[in-house]
């Protein structure tokens, strides 16, 4: 558990940004079960929201432009003081989204859509992934423009509606439109892991986490067919049995190790705040090779660093316990690491598999990894510096309870985002895109998003009006 001394905004928070937080949990964006696009009475609360956030940001509202691309998408442009061009400096480009998870309203101890304010948090569907957030970047382009602040360069901001469900409508629509008027950014930054104490095992330190690279998504169906019939007559080779030996092959040869130029340069970096031995075999990743994967290979959360993964979360055969299924299938989740691609995952896993009668075929939509440039480049170049020192100002003094009570510096190290993000549709735009979520979170928040009680603390808030605060003001 990390606390924090607050900011001077606090106090304004709980009747500014804290109001309109609770305000914009209330509107439930959650999209219905079974609900298809055009759907009038689900795409409303989506509109309500867009419009709830031009009422409540007038001073923005008045200084940038506004495309209300769809319920799914809008977009801003706030404009920079230089002419087009003349600055010299690229537009940059902030992600959120409006949309949350559905909620399961009789295992919260509060109404999900009820927006309360209770004991320094604020509950809600939404409160952490990612309503705070989205509010925090309009709540601090709002103040900054009422202040009569204007940032070098444009600032563009995309807010998604269907983030949870793929981005398809709302996310990837919106980056063709941009790439129709032919922007480019210089960086793109949407949301990602949050700071939180423990996320690489060995390592106690609070770390911002900036996905400079994204894994890949990839959900695999193996399915085996079979004749059905009555259970009193089975065929000598089962479907469930010949399902049972691909998933035992695959699970028995899993991905192989790999050290990217990302995952390396993390190590590295992260060696530096692990105690002892961990720190030098951290620092000595390549040197070590296969020793260092053995060492690193014991925790999932290293593991997911270092190769694709594949989690088996569906199987499936017949309804009844006397009848033959007449397919047995299972679904494997895969986050691909760089290099391997969609295709080339598949290709992988019909070979280990090595056996026709198990069909393997994409389930749902899937995508590549999202590559970073040369790692060196990625954290020299633009955005970098600004979400450090974003970073610095916003998360400089956490204190550990408990602890010495001395300040801990949160530091900023390059990362492997393990979740996909909007950021993936825009990844043509830019040749920099960061993932981080300005909040510090303990293991009892993370297991809240699209969990129950889901929860922000006051401090938390602070956080996040501090981080893109600071950040708008190097833009
Ligand atoms: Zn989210």
């Amino acid at each position: 558990m990390i606390s924090m001394k607050l900011g001077d905004g606090l106090l304004s928070l709980a009747t500014g940004y804290c109001r309109r937080l609770c305000h914009g949990l209330r509107i439930n964006t959650a999209w219905p079960p079974g609900a298809l696009p055009g759907d009038a009475a689900a795409e409303k609360p989506l509109k309500t929201f867009q419009e709830f956030l031009a009422e409540s940001y007038p001073a923005f509202h008045r200084c940038a432009q506004r495309w209300t691309l769809s319920p799914y998408g809008v977009v801003y442009r706030w404009p920079g003081w230089g002419d087009a061009g003349s600055s010299g400096l690229d537009p940059a480009l902030l992600l959120g989204h409006y949309d949350v998870v559905p909620a399961e309203g009789n295992a919260w101890t509060v109404d999900p859509f009820g927006g309360e304010f209770l004991d320094g948090f604020i509950y809600g569907r939404g409160a952490l992934d990612m309503k705070s957030i989205t509010l925090g970047i309009l709540e601090s382009a709002d103040t900054l423009c009422r202040r009569g602040f204007k940032p070098r360069r444009d600032v563009w901001i995309a807010l998604g509606g269907d983030e949870e469900r793929t981005g398809i409508l709302g996310a990837r629509e919106t980056a063709a439109w941009m790439a129709r008027e032919g922007l480019r950014f210089s960086f793109i930054l949407d949301e990602g892991t949050p700071v939180a104490v423990n996320q690489i095992s060995g390592i106690s330190w609070p770390l911002a986490l900036v996905g400079v690279e994204e894994k890949g998504y990839l959900s695999a169906a193996l399915s085996v067919d079979q004749a059905p019939g009555h259970a009193s007559q089975p065929p000598e080779q089962q479907a469930a049995a010949i399902l049972s030996r691909a998933l035992l092959r695959l699970s028995r040869r899993p991905f192989p190790w790999l050290l990217t130029p990302v995952a390396e340069e993390c190590f590295r970096r992260l060696g530096d705040y692990a105690p002892g031995i961990a720190g030098w075999v951290m620092h000595h990743a390549r040197l070590l090779g296969p020793l260092f994967f053995r060492a690193a290979g014991t925790s999932p959360s290293s593991r997911a660093l270092l190769r694709t993964t594949m989690a088996i979360t569906q199987l499936s055969g017949s309804a009844a316990d006397n009848v033959l299924p007449s397919a047995a299938r299972a679904v494997l989740n895969l986050r691909l690491l760089p290099p391997w691609t969609v295709d080339s995952a598949l290709e992988r896993l019909r070979s280990v598999i090595a056996d026709r009668r198990v069909a393997v075929t994409v389930h749902g939509l899937a995508t590549d990894p999202v590559r970073a440039g040369p790692v060196k480049e990625v954290v020299e170049g633009p955005g970098w510096q600004e979400i450090r020192s974003a970073v610095d100002s916003a998360f400089g003094s956490a204190v550990l309870p408990g602890d010495t009570g001395l300040g801990m510096s949160v530091p900023a190290l390059p990362f492997l985002m393990l979740a996909t993000t909007d950021s993936r549709h825009f990844k043509d735009l830019s040749p920099r895109i960061f993932r981080f979520s300005p909040q510090i979170l303990t293991p009892d928040d993370l297991s809240r998003i699209h969990g129950h009680d889901e929860r922000i603390s006051l401090e938390n808030m602070d956080r996040c009006l501090g981080f893109y605060t600071a950040l708008m003001e190097q833009l």
